[in-house]
């Protein structure tokens, strides 16, 4: 589904991506981790364009994303993207929130939309909440919506961003829940996260970043029980 190829990005001098090379199959779930700074933010966010690329390509079913012709909306609209940050617009109900995007870029009806976005909500657990503000809602709750907006559009792909660091740890479960459920039904998630429990019993891969550089990619088990690199068994030590 996805294949990087020798991917390079700097922020002005900064290599922030160093030959960055990797397939994501369908319905694989891939866990990025590394230190801070490592360019996980940077990597996820270079998958749906945020951030563009210097050299290198980035095919999506065989597709390069970064070539001029891309159409940047109906690229986004096939990838569901959930940040630390649940950025939910405050003056809409969960329920606008959820439908809005797929009604301004005309891909359901305003019914359709509706019907969707409740049947998703129902999903996180959220349906008795469509009518409240977002400010209304507990943190844990907010970033529920949040997926089940990204959800909405029905992307093949989903990317999450740290999606439990802002939270209190007694809504980070909550969340996972939720994620976990999506992997089960199989989805094709690229989670940069530091819940290792999550990493060890979800994924199918996890990778781990270290100056912009893949350094070791393994299954959870290998990577939490044989750790090959220097770096990486320093990291799982420290957070241990
Ligand atoms: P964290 O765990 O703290 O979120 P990260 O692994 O996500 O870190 P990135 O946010 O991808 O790291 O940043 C990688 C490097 O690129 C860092 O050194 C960062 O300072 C730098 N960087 C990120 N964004 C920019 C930017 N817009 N301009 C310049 N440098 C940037
Ligand atoms: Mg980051």
């Amino acid at each position: 589904m996805i294949d990087l190829r020798n991917v390079n990005k700097w922020y002005g001098d900064y290599h922030a991506l160093v030959n960055v090379s990797e397939t994501i199959a369908t319905g694989e779930v891939v866990v990025v981790c590394g230190p801070s700074g490592s360019g996980k933010s940077t990597l996820i966010r270079t998958l749906n364009r945020l951030e563009p690329i210097q050299s290198g390509e980035i095919l999506l079913d065989g597709k390069n994303i970064h070539d001029r012709d891309v159409d940047v909306n109906v690229l986004r609209s096939g990838i569901g993207f959930v940040f630390q940050q649940f950025n939910l617009f405050p003056h809409l109900t969960v329920l606008a929130n959820c439908t809005l995007a797929a009604v301004q870029l005309g891909k359901l009806s305003a019914r359709d939309a509706q019907e969707r976005a409740m049947a998703l909500l129902d999903r996180v657990g959220l349906a008795h909440k469509a009518q409240a503000l977002p400010n209304a809602l507990s943190g844990g709750q907010q970033q529920r919506v949040a997926i089940a907006r990204a959800l909405t559009m029905q992307p093949p792909l989903m990317l999450f961003d740290e999606p439990t660091s802002a939270l209190d740890p007694e809504m980070v479960g909550e969340v996972l829940l939720v994620m976990r459920d999506l992997a089960k039904d199989g989805m094709t998630m690229v989670c940069v996260t530091h819940e290792m429990g999550f990493a060890r019993e979800v994924a199918d891969r996890v990778i781990f970043m270290d100056q912009g550089a893949v350094v070791e990619r393994a299954t959870p088990e290998q990577f939490f029980n044989r750790p090959q690199h220097p770096r990486t068994q320093k990291f799982l030590a420290d957070i241990r």
